[in-house]
């Protein structure tokens, strides 16, 4: 990559034309782009008939295009836009008005390509009528048009047959050649049109969950004042077991206080912590293992105390504290309890769920992950449809009905613990607004308060 300190120099990094070679080339990816060089070439070309698929669009294959045809071919000519000079454009204007249809050009200096992606798209689909409209023009005006149109033939089924006649002549005509005649024409402005049109952009996207804040706050205190009060008389065991449930609910009510991170990255995170508090309480009860998980529990402690505290800086209070726990003894070296993988136990306790492979990326910042988070498809339809980066908010994820799903699971797990319901269920459609309009107005309500 020689020209990039260049490039860095001139502080451009975007996509840039070179006309002399018709090739579209990123200035940091030279390779790639000259790759798809060739489909690039062509495709933007079909733009030049953009103002013929928009007559389409609104008045069909019906007589108008008849006439545009046999006039392309009488004259030879594509009837690309540049090519519509003011004689033409008098005569396509009439044409046209005795169909009542006007005649208005598309390529004007503030031509937006989002606003066409969808048409453009269809015409680089080398199947699609608006693609075998652009090659039998491209063959008008290399004089070829009059081998397989006749003016008896039906226009719309001829124009919509996949894998049509119209290919396999213009196949002929761009291996023998003869296509550059027509892409030599393409003047500079509709380069500098394409160059300016050439960034990346996507769809936006509403977000999905619009949480009641107070419903939601007020059930999760709820669950903690129900055991907070007695904690001092729970029994050790059953602390272990209803710690790791409140931890869950501890990091849902951090979530609901934020839309991006209900509807974002977070929640795909917290899915997977909340689905081990789950799945681990399970496989502890299961296997009547809570007691030796929490012994080791203890020892891990005694490390995590250590750090926290470098030496430097020490608790006497809070050390004191830890040692009359039982804590403070010589360090052990230990892993984590569980040493299989997560996916291993899910399945020996049969609750390997969908929402576990998807999630399961997200802890571990892999690069999937990564991708899932940040990037969407781009809609730029000369790019192909890579992935590009999201400005604003994350890619959102839709991890939150599962959250609850799995806090619901987690609940029966530890009714069944106590056998007694001790703990009541999500109602999902309760905790949340059905549209943004209902969660603006509550807002609006909550801020005038
Ligand atoms: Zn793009």
């Amino acid at each position: 990559m020689d020209n990039f300190e260049d490039i860095v120099k001139e502080d451009k990094i975007i996509k840039q034309f070179m006309k002399k070679k018709n090739k579209l080339v990123h200035p940091l990816v030279p390779v790639k782009a000259s790759k798809s060089t060739e489909k690039i070439e062509i495709g933007l070309f079909t733009l030049g008939h953009l103002w013929l698929y928009e007559l389409i669009k609104e008045y069909g294959y019906s007589k108008f295009l008849r006439e545009i045809i046999e006039y392309a071919i009488c004259k030879k000519l594509a009837l690309f836009e540049w090519e519509i000079n003011d004689k033409v454009e008098e005569e396509i204007s009439n044409m046209l008005l005795s169909h009542d249809i006007i005649f208005s050009k598309r390529l004007l200096q503030n031509f937006n390509i989002e606003q066409y992606s969808e048409v453009d798209a269809n015409a680089k689909d080398k199947d699609h009528p608006y693609c075998h409209l652009t090659r039998l023009l491209a063959l008008a005006e290399l004089g070829m048009a009059s081998q397989i149109y006749t003016t008896e033939l039906d226009l719309e089924k001829f124009l919509c047959t996949p894998g049509s006649v119209i290919n396999a002549t213009y196949l002929f005509a761009s291996m023998t050649g003869r296509e550059k005649e027509i892409t030599e024409k393409v003047p500079d402005w509709f380069y500098e049109i394409i160059e300016k049109n050439m960034g990346c952009y996507h769809e936006s996207k509403h977000l999905k969950y619009y949480p009641k804040m107070d419903a939601i706050s007020c059930k999760l205190n709820d669950l903690e004042l129900q055991f907070a009060s007695d904690w001092y008389w729970i029994s050790d065991n059953d602390q272990v077991i209803l710690s790791k449930f409140l931890y869950s609910i501890k990091i849902l009510k951090e979530l609901s206080f934020s839309l991006l991170g209900l509807n974002g990255i977070l929640s795909a995170v917290s899915t997977r912590i909340i689905f081990d508090n789950y799945w681990q309480s399970l496989y502890l009860l299961k296997n009547d293992k809570v007691d030796e998980y929490r012994s080791f529990v203890l020892d891990r402690m005694r490390l995590h105390i250590l750090k926290r505290d470098d030496g430097s800086d020490m608790n006497i209070g809070e050390l004191l504290r830890e040692i009359d726990g039982g804590l403070f003894d010589p360090i052990p070296v230990n892993g984590d309890y569980f040493t299989k993988s997560a996916k291993v136990y899910a399945e020996e306790l049969k609750i390997k769920d969908e929402y576990y492979e998807y999630n399961s990326e997200y802890i571990h910042a892999s690069l999937t992950a990564v991708y899932s988070g940040i990037m969407v498809p781009c809609k730029n339809p000369e790019h192909d449809f890579h992935l590009t980066i999201k400005d604003g908010g994350a890619r959102l994820i839709d991890s939150i009905a599962g959250i609850f799903e799995i806090i619901n699971k987690h609940i029966d797990l530890i009714n069944t613990y106590y056998n007694e319901e001790i703990l009541v269920k999500f109602e999902f459609e309760e905790l949340f607004f059905t549209s943004k309009d209902e969660w603006t107005e509550y807002m609006n309500g909550y801020m005038g308060e």
